[in-house]
């Protein structure tokens, strides 16, 4: 289980999620922040600060934006 961070971080990219992870598990990207699911301790922290809302935990990440699980994952599989 872990966090998920999804569309609305594209071309906003706030990053104060990454100020505020204990375990350092928010990297950039190119278009957006992403979440290390192995590195994630699922505190909810990054929820929380999160300014446009964009960060879900995977159980609770809406229909349309599933999507983003994987991508997520794929971002530290490269
Ligand atoms: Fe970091 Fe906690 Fe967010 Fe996971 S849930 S990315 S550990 S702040």
């Amino acid at each position: 289980m872990a966090f998920v961070i999804t569309s609305p971080c594209i071309g906003e990219k706030a990053a104060d999620c990454v100020e505020t992870c204990p375990v350092d598990a928010i990297h950039e990207g190119e278009e957006q922040y992403f979440i290390d699911p192995d590195t994630c301790i699922d505190c909810g922290a990054c929820e929380a600060v999160c300014p446009v809302s964009a960060i879900f935990q995977e159980d609770f990440v809406p229909e349309e934006e599933k999507d983003f699980i994987a991508k997520n994952r794929d971002f530290f599989n490269k």
